[in-house]
């Protein structure tokens, strides 16, 4: 099948390799080159993801993980979760036998590898280019750089303002948490656990990622005024503010020379459909967006693309479209419902949401059988 990938970011690029593995003629369209990773700055990038372990097998199946550099990439063993009254759960790859429970792994690093693949699978690569028009009748795509394209597939992977979903006329539902999202990558001076946390309070969830024994993330969770009035007052109150929250459980830490810190804003949307016009489907943050907090965006979008490629493995594309959407919509709106529950259950400073939220922690802790699948599920299992 000739297939058009618009979007090359994580999600858009393997569904290109992943497609182009399977046999299809892929040409992927992207309007900016990867960021470049230096090897010669120990400093990791802001953008970081969390890929849990059945999404980093199958990336390593696709032969991409061994090419990300090792020193963008951290296996963690543990995640722990506590709540504003101080309730606490631990969550460990042990309990599941496994050695890891997912990685850190920086986003550029990731793309990158991923792009050296494409390359060795000789997929079209359209970079730097941008879709101009799209025939949905004719079945071609206009571009900014190069000749129009035909294609009997569309894959929409332009992320979470996708052109193509507009293009299409696919509308869609969504709001503003009215949070941003602070990260800072930071030195620390103690050694870290390979051990991912999150703290709830009220306000907004502040959290760590490590990225390697002396290097992590920090995640500070807080309204948009209250973010964007700290990072005015520059680095030292930033600094100040972090070592408030995060010193208590890690020592002193300096940020990181260079890309030491950013905010996001923190929103949420879904696509109306998945597909249009029997020929375009839309696939990761295109279709759908998720709040961050327990680093499961990308892992959707992963999920996304395994299902797609799978399915048009073994049936023709009127068939493959509607079954794509309707096994991935589900999945998906499971996962947006779970984190609007802890976003606004962890934040509620009602006292039955904390009786429940102690509840629900005291009965996974003293069911094993219960905690490994709660253990499985994050892995992806
Ligand atoms: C603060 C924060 C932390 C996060 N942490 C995690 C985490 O730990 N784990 C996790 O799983 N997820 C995480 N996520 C979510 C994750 O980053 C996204 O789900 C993921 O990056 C989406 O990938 P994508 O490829 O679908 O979209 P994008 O990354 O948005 O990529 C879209 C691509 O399309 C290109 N494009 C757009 N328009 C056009 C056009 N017209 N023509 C050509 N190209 C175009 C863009 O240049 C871009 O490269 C986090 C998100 C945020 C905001």
């Amino acid at each position: 099948m000739n297939i058009v990938v618009v979007g090359g970011g994580l999600v858009g690029a393997s569904a290109a390799l992943a497609l182009a593995q399977a046999g299809h003629q892929v040409t992927l369209i992207e309007r900016v080159e990867p960021g470049a990773v230096s090897a010669e700055t120990k400093d990791w990038d802001l953008r970081i993801s969390s890929v849990h372990q059945q999404n980093q097998q199958w990336l390593a199946e696709l032969g991409v993980w061994s090419q990300v550099p090792a020193t963008r990439r951290f296996g963690y063993t543990e995640l722990a979760v506590e709540s504003q009254d101080g309730a606490k759960l631990t969550f460990s790859a042990a309990d599941a036998g496994f050695a890891e429970l997912g990685f850190m792994v920086e986003n550029n690093a990731l793309q990158r590898a991923l792009w050296q693949q494409l390359e060795a699978e000789q997929v079209t690569l359209r970079c730097p280019d941008a879709v101009e028009s799209i025939d949905w009748e004719a079945r071609t795509v206009t571009t900014t750089a190069a000749e129009p394209l035909s294609f009997d597939l569309l894959l929409g992977c332009d992320g979470a303002n996708s052109a193509t979903a507009k293009r299409a006329g696919i509308g869609r539902r969504g709001w503003d948490y009215g949070q941003r999202c602070m990260l800072a990558n930071v030195i620390t001076e103690q050694a870290l656990p390979t051990q991912t946390w999150e703290i709830f309070r009220a306000g907004g969830p502040y959290a760590l990622l490590p990225l390697d024994t002396h290097r992590a993330c920090l995640i500070n969770y807080q309204s948009s005024q209250a973010i964007s009035e700290l990072q005015q007052q520059g680095d030292d109150a930033v600094l100040a503010e972090l070592s408030d929250l995060f010193s208590p459980h890690i020592g002193s830490f300096q940020l990181q020379p260079t890309n030491s810190y950013a905010s996001f804003p923190i929103q949420r949307h879904t696509a109306l459909r998945y597909h249009a016009h029997n020929c375009v489907a839309l696939v990761g943050d295109a279709a759908h967006s998720i709040h961050p907090l327990a680093g499961q965006g990308v892992n959707l979008g992963f999920a996304d693309v395994q299902s797609l490629v799978s399915q048009l493995s073994t049936q023709d594309l009127a068939t493959v479209l509607p079954a794509y959407e309707g096994e991935r919509r589900a999945l998906n709106q499971r996962m947006m419902r779970a984190m609007d529950a802890i976003h606004y259950g962890f934040d509620s400073k009602h006292l039955i949401a904390k009786w429940g939220i102690r509840g629900v922690f005291a009965g996974i802790a003293q069911l094993p059988p219960l905690k490994r699948q709660v253990v499985r599920a994050a892995m992806g299992l």
